[in-house]
């Protein structure tokens, strides 16, 4: 199919990106790298009548440390460009260990990570990894800026705290401390493939303290496992695996509800085994 009659403007600022998208006569949409919104147009599930291109917005570029030794990483960051990056790999390597089963390398050169985490595809890596890492997401309007913790962020089924016109801006990642360990596992039918569920964890040292368990496509949107947190900080696996009867898990194209549960039990066991 092909999409339906849409308007494009390719603003040059972000203040005249953000204006565009406050124009309460207009229904705008902004596109970044086009890999979910384009087949969704192609598919008529999403008809802008406006698409405004944040391609050409450099506020929105760029990787960089911050003094407190974390990362602020720009909206337009593509997946391939954060592959690239050895401060990623320094600063966040959760991130570095997830991208290889994120799509595709086409679509990772295409793809962004403000695109993703504005998306919210219950299925999608990244949001996840926002969960484990503490990410703040920066957000702006033409009205104001504001950060948004990412424990607040992922509100729902493709659902997130953007209000009207906000745009995703940038992610800051704080600084791990000293010790921290990461681990990240999917199940996926070919790699490259979604996941039929997936897991990212970090914790602290050998007792693992402080520790964080994120699950993607396993339920409406990507989640903490809380009560599978206290157990493992507890010392206790077999305990984090039956605490994740709290999950209210859904089924998709992939697997029902209880197969999800069950997946989500070897996901978590699998990336355990390799902290
Ligand atoms: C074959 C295929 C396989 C894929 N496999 C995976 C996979 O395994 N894992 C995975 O995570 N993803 C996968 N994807 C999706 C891909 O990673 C997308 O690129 C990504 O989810 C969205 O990023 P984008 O930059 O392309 O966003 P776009 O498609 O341009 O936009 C997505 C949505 O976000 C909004 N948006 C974009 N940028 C912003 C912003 N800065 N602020 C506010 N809203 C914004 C758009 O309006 C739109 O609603 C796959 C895609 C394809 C085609």
């Amino acid at each position: 199919m092909k999409a339906a009659d849409f308007a494009y403007e390719k603003p040059d600022s972000l203040d005249a990106a953000l204006a565009l998208l406050a124009d309460p006569d207009r229904d705008a949409s902004p596109i970044a790298g086009g890999q979910s919104l384009v087949p969704m147009m192609n598919f008529r599930m999403a008809m802008p009548e406006l698409l405004v291109d944040l391609n050409g917005l450099d506020e929105l570029r760029g990787i960089s440390a911050d003094a407190g030794g974390g990362l602020r990483i720009g909206a337009m960051t593509r997946y391939s460009a954060l592959e690239a990056s050895d401060l990623v790999t320094e600063r966040a390597p959760i991130i570095a260990m997830a991208l290889p089963h994120i799509a595709h390398a086409a679509i990772r050169n295409r793809g962004t990570i403000g695109g993703s985490v504005s998306l919210a595809d219950p299925a999608a890596e990244m949001p996840a990894l926002m969960l484990v890492l503490d990410a703040e997401i920066e957000v702006q309007s033409a009205k104001a800026q504001r950060r948004i913790k990412a424990d607040e962020f992922f509100t729902g089924l493709y659902e997130t705290a953007l209000d009207e016109g906000e745009l995703v801006t940038a992610i800051h990642v704080p600084a791990a401390p000293s010790g921290r360990r990461f681990a990240f596992y999917e199940l996926a039918r070919r790699h490259g493939d979604y996941a039929m569920a997936g897991v990212a964890i970090a914790g602290t040292g050998d007792a693992l303290e402080d520790p964080r368990i994120a699950f993607f496509s396993v339920s409406d949107r990507a989640l903490r496992a809380r009560g599978a947190e206290a157990a493992l900080a507890a010392g206790d696996v077999e305990g984090a695996i039956a605490a994740l009867d709290e999950i209210d898990f859904a089924g998709d194209l992939n697997a029902d509800a209880k197969t999800k549960r069950h997946l989500a039990g070897v996901v978590l066991k699998r990336a355990l085994g390799r902290l």
